[in-house]
């Protein structure tokens, strides 16, 4: 089966009708002149990895992967229809995406494990890709349905992401408790931060309030 791509329209997060994608982070009511913009989306097909990697809302949820039949309508949303999954099917899928979560980690100049690059690559390298010639070129077009089209597409992203230099631009944000994936759209590439509206800001807060103990504690 040929995979349709549908446009980021079918690449957001939503439950219940309300789109996920920076609930956590306009949620901040803090708000400064360093304020940057919200990120923008990841281009192309890689926003459907940083769709899959902020299925969860960390630190609590939800996670829209939560069971078998919540991943079975995430994956449909997303246009990648499967009729049935296994509790061992969605226990790989959130595996994948905690995998890809730390893989992204990298790209934020973090150390990432070799047991994190092996996660991914066993469980992207079980999907079936083909390359389609045509007149206009060359496309990785994913093979198969349900979950291994999902995996084909993902691994296709992450190709041609890496070629055209914008895999480097989604990370996963440094606040531990949020770990968000966003899309580095800034002019320089070091955005850390998935939003300085809330978690840069939250982070600045935090370490003012910890300058402050010190200054006190020494004149004290
Ligand atoms: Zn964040």
């Amino acid at each position: 089966m040929v995979i349709a791509y549908h446009g980021r329209h079918h690449l957001s997060n939503t439950i219940g009708g309300n789109d996920l994608r920076y609930h956590r982070c306009v949620s901040g009511t803090h708000v400064d002149a360093d304020a940057g913009p919200e990120p923008p989306d990841a281009p192309g097909r890689l926003g459907l990895v940083e769709a899959f990697v902020n299925s969860l809302h960390m630190p609590e949820g939800p996670d829209l992967l939560a069971t078998p039949d919540a991943a079975r309508a995430w994956l449909q949303h997303q246009g990648f229809h499967t009729p049935r999954l296994s509790p061992g099917e969605r226990d790989d899928l959130v595996e994948l995406r905690e995998a890809l979560r730390d893989l992204l980690e990298g790209n934020a100049g973090h150390q990432v494990a070799a047991r994190t690059v092996h996660a991914v690559m066993q469980r992207l390298n079980a999907s079936a890709l083909e390359t389609v010639i045509s007149p206009a070129g060359a496309e990785l077009v994913a093979r198969g349905s349900g979950v291994a089209a999902f995996t084909g597409e993902l691994t296709a992203a992450i190709v041609i992401a890496t070629t055209d230099g914008t895999w480097q631009r989604l990370k996963v944000c440094r606040n531990d408790s949020c770990r968000w994936a966003f899309y580095d759209g800034s002019k320089n590439g070091r955005r850390t931060w998935c939003s300085m509206r809330s978690c840069g800001c939250q982070s600045k807060a935090r370490a003012y309030r910890a300058r402050k103990r010190e200054t006190s504690a020494v004149s004290a």
